[in-house]
């Protein structure tokens, strides 16, 4: 393990690299990477990069946006199968017909996507927002138009009820923050009577409902900052979360909400990059996010709303 992880450093000063790390993947990448985050804060974070590669330890969208932002670097993804089934919830041609359905039927509307889409969606849409703009990006939707709002229904939903503004939700979800157990988390409340819940806003209702803060990642790291004697939270996120909050907190004790069909809510995706596979993708200049054409248009919508 030791040797693994100062020939991965070696072959970052070689390649002249830089790596992003999202919160989602196992601390031992986090504590590797030279910047970590939610996805707003590493798409800005990609913005800043000199060096000529970017490695990133996340999802295939994140290194597309990555990419998308840094026309010119070379963006490395460890595995290139590293998906989301959110993104997966809104395939591009299918959102075509839609919006050319609501036109047809003389529906005036913008398209707000969820960062958590690919970049053909993104190119299809007026806005990009993340768990951590959403509410001042809907802000900037004309009052005379409708939104609709993709992938994500729950936090479409959650942004309904913050903004009062009523929206045509996609149907799509993340199926590590759909399977929390709302009797789980009861049970854990009842075991631990002072703690805290927090609970990201892609989750369904019932979740949300039972927490005391709601936010993306990077709020609920904030929010943690305002608590100083230590104290026991319940998180409704996805596991490894749980790192980050523990290395920036460590006064406090965490406990992951369970979910129905497994204890761990650990996504999938995120777990296919793996420290073995970061030293590979160093090594062999492999799997590299090739550009397409649905980038250009993709590019404008992002830069408007993520980095403006
Ligand atoms: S946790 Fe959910 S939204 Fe995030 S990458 Fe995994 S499947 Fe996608």
């Amino acid at each position: 393990m030791l040797d693994l992880i100062a020939e991965i450093r070696h072959l970052k000063g070689q390649n002249n690299a830089t790596i992003l790390a999202h919160y989602y993947q196992d601390g031992e990448i986090q504590e590797l990477a030279d910047f970590t985050g939610d996805s707003l804060k590493l798409a800005r974070a990609a913005t800043k990069v000199t060096t000529s590669t970017i490695v990133f330890c996340g999802v295939h969208f994140m290194a597309e946006t990555a990419k998308i932002l840094n026309p010119d670097k070379r963006v490395l993804l460890p595995d290139l199968q590293a998906g989301c089934s959110l993104a997966e919830s809104c395939p591009a041609d299918k959102l075509a017909r839609y919006q050319e359905m609501l036109r047809i039927n003389g529906r005036r509307f913008q398209t707000v996507a969820y960062i958590n889409s690919t970049a053909a969606v993104k190119a299809l849409s007026d806005w990009v927002v993340t768990s951590g703009n959403a509410e001042s990006i809907l802000r900037r939707v004309p009052a005379d138009h409708e939104i609709l709002f993709v992938p994500d229904r729950h936090l479409g939903q959650y942004l309904q009820e913050v903004t009062g503004r009523k929206m045509i939700l996609w149907d799509g979800s993340c199926i590590v923050h759909e399977i929390f157990s709302v009797g789980d988390l009861l049970a854990l409340k009842r075991q631990l009577p002072k703690a805290i819940t927090l609970a990201h806003p892609e989750c369904p209702a019932n979740i949300r409902e039972h927490s005391d803060f709601v936010g993306g990642t990077e709020a609920m790291l904030k929010h943690l900052a305002t608590y100083r004697e230590p104290t026991d939270f319940l998180v409704a996120t996805e596991v490894n979360m749980m790192w980050q909050m523990q290395s920036q907190f460590p006064q406090h004790r965490y406990h992951p909400v369970p979910g129905i069909t497994c204890a761990c809510n650990k996504c999938p995706h995120m777990a296919r990059n793996t420290l073995e596979k970061l030293r590979d993708c160093l090594a062999h200049g492999a799997p590299e996010i090739v550009w397409q054409p649905s980038f250009h248009r993709a590019r404008e919508v992002l830069e408007r709303s993520l980095l403006s």
